[in-house]
């Protein structure tokens, strides 16, 4: 394992703090560029190519990257190349959902190795969520080297793990993080659903090329990952992104918060069950709905097209008050995105001030319902090697300045 503590006399702590900050430069290097020569990691981090050298040897003895054949020749001998050695270790990725729960494992380039469902007859207490997770985990390490558990939930999550509100599980104070860590001895990182979703889009799909996008999603509610200059903004305590329950209409229907006239009651799951209610629609289900609009059913047509005037709407505020490069459309009402997607995106672009309008790019996510479980193994990966979520403007972090700093 890399160590990661070290001794406490200052001089020792400060050059140690130095080599791991140059170490996290080189591996981040490594983890984004993929096959790299020692010369170009010094050009890249800024660092000496006696540092380089140093580093990447203990790396190598560590094992945590590898030499992967030859570059080409520059007009001397050619250059070795460097990897990270995506079997190093392995991070465990959890989504809990209302009825089941989600376990899968990822190595270090977050490639699916295994993936296991639990289903519950009833939403599952926190405490059987724990136990599942410890059981789930041990098994795994009994094979694997386990450097990291990353859990995706709906609600409110504090930066410590807590899950401090979750209308969708009814959990209220739930600890996940704390005692999960105790009885398993490695990290767990613990986020919203929608911001892990955003991260795996942000790293892997459609946000990779956007430093400041939004990720939307739409499906039972509504939710916003918000990514700032590379970095999902998660607000004071956890809360950023609630864009579900920002008011639209003060008049408008009931929404499951107490409130009325939520976007999420104006455009989500709840809002076309609502709508099939009102219109006499027989069969409830979203699926019929969505089939009947394939249909080329006029009154299914209707309710997700003012479903998207009301999704539209409640972006564009988010859009004006935060200016991003892109909006990135995900959740599981994508599979009905034709009957919306135009009504949504002429509400943002005829109302956001033109100029921003002009600019703005609304794409669909590209990694459908795997988001949620790779954003999840994401989480420990990127604690791993403190890796940021960059885009095309990214810089790479120089060691010499620290500028950039560890996201
Ligand atoms: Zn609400």
């Amino acid at each position: 394992m890399v160590d990661l503590t070290g001794p406490n006399d200052l001089a020792t702590v400060s050059r140690e703090l130095m080599r791991n900050l140059n170490t996290r430069a080189i591996t981040s290097v490594l983890f984004n560029r993929g096959k790299t020569s020692r010369a170009e990691l010094a050009r890249q981090t800024g660092l000496t190519q006696a540092t380089v050298s140093n580093i990447t040897a203990k790396l190598l003895e560590s094992s945590l990257v590898e030499e992967v054949g030859e570059g080409q020749s520059t007009g001397g001998r050619k250059p070795t190349l460097i990897d990270i050695n995506r079997n190093y270790g392995q991070v465990v990725g959890v989504k809990i959902e209302k009825n089941f729960v989600l376990t899968s494992l990822f190595d270090l380039r977050v490639n699916l190795i295994d993936r296991r469902e639990t289903h519950f007859e009833e939403v599952p207490s926190s405490g059987e969520v724990i136990k599942l997770i410890e059981n789930e985990v041990t098994n795994y390490e009994s094979e694997y080297n386990v450097i990291g558990v990353g859990i995706g939930a709906s609600g409110l999550i504090s930066d410590s793990g807590e899950i401090i509100y979750s209308p969708i599980l009814n959990w209220e104070r739930s600890k996940l993080g704390k005692p999960l860590e105790e009885e398993l001895s490695v990290p767990v990182l613990i986020d919203n659903d929608v911001n892990a979703f955003t991260l795996a889009e942000g790293w892997f799909g459609a946000g990779k090329n956007y430093r400041d996008f939004l990720c939307v999603t739409v499906g039972e509610g509504v939710g916003a990952g918000i990514v700032i200059n590379g970095s999902l903004y998660r607000g004071s305590i956890g809360g950023a992104g609630e864009i579900g329950h920002t008011t639209l209409n003060p008049d408008g229907p009931m929404c499951r918060c107490g409130e009325r006239g939520c976007l999420e009651a104006l455009a989500s799951d709840y809002f076309l069950v609502n709508e099939m209610n009102k219109r006499g629609f027989g069969d409830k289900r979203i699926s019929t709905l969505v089939a009947e609009a394939k249909e080329g059913n006029k009154f299914a047509r209707d309710i997700f097209n003012r479903m998207g005037h009301n999704l539209g709407l409640g972006i564009k505020n988010l859009v004006n008050t935060l200016n991003p490069e892109a909006v990135v459309l995900g959740g599981e009402r994508l599979d009905a995105a034709e009957f919306f997607i135009s009504s949504m995106e002429e509400e943002i672009l005829n109302h956001s001030f033109p100029q921003e309008a002009r600019r703005l790019e609304i794409v669909t996510a590209e990694l459908g319902k795997k988001a949620w479980l790779l954003g999840a193994a994401i989480l420990p990966v990127r604690n791993f090697f403190s890796l940021p979520l960059t885009g095309r403007k990214g810089k790479t972090r120089t060691a010499r300045t620290g500028k950039e700093g560890l996201v």
